[in-house]
C-alpha cells in the first residue's frame, strides 16, 4: 500500500502515522521526493482516517512500486536541454573504453557532425580479467570532459564503485551502471541521493522483476530520473556474446514508465549485428540506443569485435532514418540530415 500525504506534512504528523503502522506490525518506507510512504502487506486502512493530512492510497501487487506504471503513467526530464524520458528516444554513441587524446577527441567531433548529442565512454571498466585494459581512470574522465565540452556533447560514464562517485560526478552527465552492478544495492540506494539520472543497465542474469527492483532502489532514495538498458542476457549458447531481449523493450514499457534504451553492441557481441538488433530495437519501441563506435576497431582496447566504424554507424543512422514512420518517438538526431 501506498500513503500519500500532503506535500509540507509537519514532520511530528508523519512520525505519529508511523508509529501507529509500527504498533500495527508494519514497516514504513518513507519517501520525500513523492510524498508518500510504501507500506508492505497493508491491507486495512479503515484505521487511517484520523490522519487527515493523507490525501490518497494506492494499492499496487507488483513487489516493484515506484517504477511501476501505476505509480507513474510517465516521466521526462531534461539533460543539458535534451529532453529524455517515456516518450523519447535518444542515441548515444562512443566507445567502450576511453582509450587516448586523439581516439576520444575523433570520436567526439564524428559525433558531432553527426547530430548526436550523448557520448559514452568507459575510464574505470569493469573487466573479467584483472590483466585486460581496465580503463584510463580519472585520466579517461578529464580526456572526455575536455572533448565533450568542446563539442557540446553530454557524457554517460559508467560507475563501477562509490568510491568513485565525486570523481565521476564531476564529469559525467548520465551515470552509467553496468550489469554487475545492477545487484549492488546499496550502491544503487546511494544514486538515489545524486541530482543525474542514472542509466541501470539490466544484470546479465536479471530477470525484470529484479531489474525494476533495483530500479526502486534508486528511486526510493529520491532520484526520479532512471533510464534502463536491455543490454542482453547469458545464454547457454557461445556464438552470441548474449541474447539480446528484444521483447522485453515493449513487455517492461507495459509495467514502468522509466525509458528504455537498447544496447545491441553488448546485446550481440558483434558489430555486424549491431545494425538489425537497432533497428529492430527501434521499431519496438526502444527509448533509443546505446551503441560502441570506435575510429579504428581493430586496435580497440576493449570490445573490439563489437565496435562498430564511423561508416558503419552512418549508414545504420541513415537507416533508423528510413523506419522514422515505423518509430513513434520523436529521436534527439536530426536524422534526415544525416
Ligand atoms: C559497457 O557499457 O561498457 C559495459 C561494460 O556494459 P555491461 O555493463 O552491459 O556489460
Ligand atoms: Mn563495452
Amino acid at each position: 500500500m501506498i500513503i500519500f500525504f500532503e506535500p509540507n506534512t509537519n514532520p511530528s504528523n508523519l512520525a505519529q502515522l508511523q508509529l501507529h503502522l509500527k504498533q500495527q506490525g508494519f514497516e514504513s518506507n518513507y519517501i520525500s521526493s513523492e510524498n508518500c510512504c510504501i507500506v508492505p502487506g497493508l491491507k486495512q486502512t479503515t484505521s487511517l482516517q484520523q490522519f487527515t493530512f493523507i490525501t490518497r492510497l494506492q494499492q499496487i501487487d507488483t513487489a516493484y512500486q515506484l517504477a511501476s506504471k501505476e505509480f507513474k503513467a510517465e516521466i521526462q526530464f531534461e539533460v543539458n536541454g535534451i529532453l529524455m524520458g517515456t516518450h523519447f528516444a535518444n542515441i548515444i554513441a562512443g566507445p567502450c573504453s576511453v582509450e587516448s587524446e586523439e581516439q576520444i577527441f575523433e570520436t567526439a567531433a564524428f559525433l558531432s557532425k553527426n547530430g548526436i548529442r550523448f557520448m559514452r565512454g568507459g575510464a574505470y571498466k569493469p573487466r573479467t580479467s584483472p590483466y585486460s585494459f581496465r580503463g584510463l581512470g580519472k585520466e579517461g574522465l578529464r580526456l572526455m570532459g575536455q572533448a565533450a565540452k568542446q563539442y557540446n556533447l553530454s557524457i554517460v560514464t559508467e560507475l563501477m564503485d562509490l568510491s568513485l562517485l565525486d570523481e565521476v560526478m564531476q564529469y559525467t552527465d548520465i551515470v552509467q551502471i553496468g550489469s554487475r552492478n545492477m545487484a549492488n544495492f546499496y550502491l544503487l540506494a546511494e544514486l538515489g541521493k545524486i541530482n543525474k539520472p542514472v542509466m541501470l543497465k539490466r544484470g546479465m542474469q536479471a530477470k525484470v522483476n529484479e531489474w525494476l527492483l533495483a530500479a526502486d532502489y534508486i528511486l526510493s532514495g529520491g532520484n526520479k530520473n532512471v533510464i534502463l538498458c536491455e543490454r542482453g542476457i547469458r545464454s547457454f549458447d557461445p556464438m552470441s556474446r548474449n541474447v539480446m531481449d528484444i521483447a522485453v523493450i515493449p513487455l517492461v514499457q507495459s509495467l514502468s514508465h522509466l525509458p528504455v534504451i537498447a544496447d545491441p553492441s553488448h546485446g550481440t557481441g558483434s558489430a555486424s549485428l549491431v545494425p538489425a538488433l537497432s533497428m529492430a530495437a527501434m521499431v519496438a519501441g526502444a527509448n533509443g540506443l546505446m551503441i560502441e563506435i570506435h575510429p579504428n576497431p581493430a586496435k580497440a582496447l576493449s570490445d573490439a569485435h563489437q565496435a562498430m566504424t564511423f561508416e558503419g554507424f552512418e549508414k545504420l543512422l541513415k537507416d533508423i532514418n528510413r523506419l522514422q514512420p515505423f518509430i513513434q518517438k520523436p529521436i534527439d538526431v536530426n536524422l534526415s540530415v544525416v
